[in-house]
């Protein structure tokens, strides 16, 4: 689960490279950043799925990691040692540099609670932050499709920002918008984000153009209204983050929604008395 929001690489000595391979669009290691977000301040990335493929059971044309490569871990994933490790071996690097973190943010090259290990690694996140980063938030992205794992929900409860992806209100548009890997309906992930009893931030990806020959237009305004009256009425989120296009999508013909038709967008769930910003 990429994250969106308009991200530059902080100039800092900590990371001379690039962490993102031209290439395959890819992360290439676990623990990246820090990166200065818009969305959630000075953050370090968190990769959980392999830094050579893609891992996730969606297929969302506008992935920045591009297309999935495998709905299931492969031997390939990290190891809780390993993702230790270099997670705190960088909050340590932060920390004697003076850079104040505000996120450790879960998200990398594909869905992080495809992870067999995820509630550990959520809670070992959580016990390295309060040693060397205590004004940092831990913070998922997920797009929702795991909630009824015991390990996922522990996971996301341990979690202090919880943003669940919801591209769609219709069922066609969220195959369309998505593209989900087996029997993944919008109705069973809205069902399930209804029944996490704990707080909770949707965010949600508005763009227009063509896949495999099918037009795909999620802000057209019927597909707005579907949305809307299904998804975040229902739902009542804390609140709910919009945004377009920023970088390179799996998918080449594809075009970002313009910030006004964004900003009208969440005017109108403001209307609803959900707090909404766009990035
Ligand atoms: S949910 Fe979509 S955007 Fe997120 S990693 Fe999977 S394919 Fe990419």
């Amino acid at each position: 689960m990429p994250e969106p929001g308009n991200i530059e690489n902080l100039q800092s000595s900590i990371d001379h490279h690039h962490d993102i391979d031209a290439a395959t669009m890819l992360h290439l290691t676990y623990v990246y950043g820090p990166v200065a977000s818009r969305r959630l301040g000075t953050s370090l990335g968190v990769n959980l799925l392999p830094v050579e493929t893609k891992v996730c059971n969606f297929d969302c044309p506008y992935c920045e990691c591009g297309w999935t490569d495998s709905d299931r871990p492969a031997g390939k994933m990290p190891s809780l040692e390993v993702l230790t490790l270099e997670l705190e071996t960088k909050l340590i690097e932060c920390r004697d540099r003076g850079i104040a973190l505000a996120a450790i943010t879960f998200a990398g090259n594909g869905e992080p609670t495809l992870h067999p290990k995820f509630f550990e690694i959520i809670a070992t996140a959580g016990d390295l932050r309060d040693r060397y980063a205590t004004g940092a938030k831990i913070c998922v992205l997920t797009n929702a499709t795991r909630l009824t794992l015991d390990r996922v929900r522990r996971g996301l409860l341990r979690a202090d920002v919880r943003q669940f992806k919801l591209d769609a209100g219709t069922e066609g548009m969220f195959r369309l918008v998505d593209q989900p890997y087996g029997a993944l309906t919008l109705e069973k992930i809205v069902a399930d984000i209804i029944a996490f009893d704990a707080p909770k931030m949707l965010q949600s990806m508005f763009f227009r153009g063509e896949v495999k020959g099918q037009r795909i237009d999620n802000a057209a305004p019927e597909e707005v209204a579907a949305w809307l009256a299904l998804v975040v009425e229902r739902i009542r989120p804390e609140a709910v983050h919009l945004y377009s296009l920023a970088r390179r999508t799996a998918a080449t013909n594809l075009q970002a929604v313009p910030a006004a038709e964004l900003d009208a967008i969440a005017d109108r769930v403001r209307h609803l008395g959900i707090p909404a910003e766009v990035f």
